[in-house]
Parts: structure tokens; C-alpha cells; sequence
């Protein structure tokens, strides 16, 4: 049973219930987030009566939680959760464009687009220096020398870096440059990592795994915010199914479940969703009529001699239009204020 506690409660009146709680003979956890805090009971002798604490002072209800996340449950915190990047929001009210190269190539080819994404009014700019490949023999990045690169693009242009760890030795050189650090499809149930990002003082953008369902999802999202690091941004990035005419199949359908299962904000990637140029328009378009909280976007200067994913990448003038089109669609979505 989780209690939740009133805006503003004190000190004293958490110590009061954890007394009684004790007393009774259970254990308890307190779950705190910028907002909200909360007290989990969770084991002990015997149910517990939800009336004993309805009525203190302090306490705002008892909630019987149906899921077997919590730090990551909409019952947990009522209000959707921002994310905070130096003056910059994830989620509420926001629409977050993350956009770059889906690898760090050269300097000139990551300058290239990071002016593209500077032009476009998008505060984010992405970049893969650690690569995870299907094939050995691919491309695998240009490791701290792409980090470097990107740390250059952040102070000449004054973009966040967002960019991938992919193992846990990683994570320590990846913040010493990144403002977000992405764990990407394969990793989305690499346990060890995930407790390791928890550690971070940076946001975590978590991308759906491949064949993850929801409540898995926000498992892994739990595995981070349970180690203390409660800024996660989720990913949708399109998961494995019968349908051959795209690279994945991109699930919208998450945006909505999400929203009702869980505070954190989630944002959508058609790059690697759709792996089709012709289709990351469209589908950016319908993400944030869905009412997605952001999209991650993979542009190149000349997809065609991309290192990676060059089927996917959108010529910066289309990447322009883009975000053009979705802030107008935003724009219509957002409530009006009179
Ligand atoms: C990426 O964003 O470059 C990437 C490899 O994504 P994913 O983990 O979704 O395949
Ligand atoms: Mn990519």
C-alpha cells in the first residue's frame, strides 16, 4: 500500500506515520520526487487497514498500487514530470525536438547538421559515439573523439548533447560530456546498466526495447529511478513485428497508455522507427498529434554515404519542414489560455 502524503506535509507528520507503520510491525520505503512524497509499505505480517491513516494530518490518500512499478506510476505523482535540462523542459507542456546524426562521423559532417538544428529553433542536438551495430564489422563509432566533437557543438552552439552508453564502463566518460545519456533499444533490460544510470546526475532517455510490452518498460524506467535518479524521459522507437514494409513498426498506441499509467514524459524516434526517410514526416506528425511529449530525429548531410542508417536520415531541408509542420500541429493541441 503506498500513502501518499499532502503537498507542503512536514517532517513530523512523515515521522509520525512511519511510527505507526512500525508499530503495526511492517517495513517501508519513502518515495520522494520533486513534488510528491510517498511512503510504500511493503512487507509485514497480515494486511494493513487504509483507515488508520486516512485521517492523520499530512496524509492526502492510501492507494492500493495495480502495477508493479511505482516511482514510475501515474498513482505515485498525479501531475506529469518535467524534466530539466539547464533552462530547458521535457514533458508538460513542452514539445522537445531532439535532433542530429544517428553517428558522429567528422567534425564537418556533425557541424553540418548541428547548424541545421540550431536553425530549426531545437534546443537538442544528438550524435552516436558508441555505436550498438548488429554486425562486428560495421561502423562502431568514433568513441571519446566523437564525445569531444560533441561537447564542441555544445558550446558553439549552445545545444544539449543527448548521446548513447552502452555499457556500464562507458557511462562515467559519456557524462563527463553528454546532458543526457540514452540507453538505447538493446539495453532496455541491461539491468546492471540501468542501475548504473540510476546513479547519474544526468537524465536518462530510455528507448523502448524492441520487444518490450508496456509494463516492461516501465520496469526498466523503475530499475533508474529506484537508484535515486528520478529524470527519465521514455522513447518510443518502434519494436519488432510481422510487418516488413518499414524497419519496425512504430507504436503510437504507447503515447496514450503511457500517459495513463505513468507521469514520465515520452517521446517518440520515427527514424529507427519507420528506418524510411519517406516515412519520418508522416509519422513525427502523427506522434505528436498522439500527443507525444517530443520526437528524436536522425538527419545527414548526404544520407546516401552515411556511416549508418542513412535510410532513415532526413536531408536537413527536410528536417526544417519537420519541425515546421509539428509545432503548427502543437500549437492547435496545446490548451489556449485566454
Ligand atoms: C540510436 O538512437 O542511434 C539507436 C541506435 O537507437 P535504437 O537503440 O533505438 O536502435
Ligand atoms: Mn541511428
Amino acid at each position: 500500500m503506498l500513502i501518499v502524503m499532502k503537498p507542503g506535509v512536514t517532517q513530523s507528520e512523515i515521522e509520525h506515520v512511519l511510527e505507526k507503520i512500525k508499530h503495526l510491525g511492517f517495513c517501508t520505503k519513502i518515495l520522494i520526487n520533486s513534488s510528491q512524497t510517498s511512503i510504500d509499505i511493503t512487507d509485514g505480517k497480515g494486511s494493513i487497514d487504509a483507515a488508520i491513516f486516512e485521517n492523520l494530518t499530512g496524509v492526502a490518500e492510501t492507494v492500493r498500487p495495480q502495477n508493479p512499478y511505482k516511482l514510475a506510476s501515474s498513482q505515485t505523482l498525479r501531475k506529469k514530470s518535467v524534466v530539466l535540462i539547464g533552462n530547458e523542459r521535457i514533458g508538460g507542456d513542452e514539445l522537445t525536438i531532439i535532433g542530429g546524426v544517428c553517428a558522429v562521423e567528422t567534425r564537418e559532417q556533425v557541424f553540418n547538421i548541428a547548424e541545421t538544428v540550431k536553425k530549426s529553433g531545437a534546443k537538442f542536438f544528438r550524435g552516436g559515439a558508441f555505436k550498438p551495430r548488429t554486425s562486428p564489422y560495421a561502423f562502431q563509432g568514433l568513441g571519446e573523439e566523437g564525445l569531444r566533437i560533441l561537447a564542441e557543438v555544445r558550446s558553439h552552439f549552445n545545444l544539449h548533447i543527448v548521446t548513447e552508453a552502452m555499457d556500464n564502463e562507458q557511462v562515467e566518460l559519456v557524462e563527463k560530456y553528454a546532458d543526457i545519456i540514452q540507453i538505447g533499444t538493446r539495453n532496455m533490460q541491461n539491468f546492471s546498466l540501468l542501475k548504473r544510470v540510476g546513479k547519474s546526475k544526468l537524465p536518462i532517455l530510455l528507448k523502448r526495447g524492441m520487444s518490450a510490452t508496456l509494463e516492461e518498460f516501465l520496469l526498466a524506467a523503475e530499475y533508474i529511478m529506484a537508484e535515486g535518479n528520478e529524470n527519465v524521459i521514455l522513447c518510443e522507437r518502434g519494436i519488432r513485428t510481422f510487418s516488413n514494409h518499414a524497419r519496425n513498426t512504430l507504436d503510437l498506441s504507447i503515447i496514450p497508455a503511457v500517459q495513463k499509467l505513468s507521469h514520465l514524459p515520452i517521446i517518440v524516434d520515427p527514424s529507427h522507427g519507420t528506418g524510411k526517410n519517406f516515412m519520418v514526416t508522416p509519422m513525427a506528425m502523427a506522434s505528436v498529434a498522439a500527443g507525444a511529449d517530443g520526437l528524436l530525429i536522425e538527419v545527414h548531410p548526404s544520407p546516401e554515404n552515411a556511416l549508418s542508417d542513412g535510410a532513415q536520415a532526413l536531408y536537413p531541408e527536410q528536417f526544417l519542414e519537420l519541425v515546421k509542420q509539428v509545432k503548427v500541429i502543437h500549437e492547435v493541441l496545446s490548451p489556449v489560455t485566454v
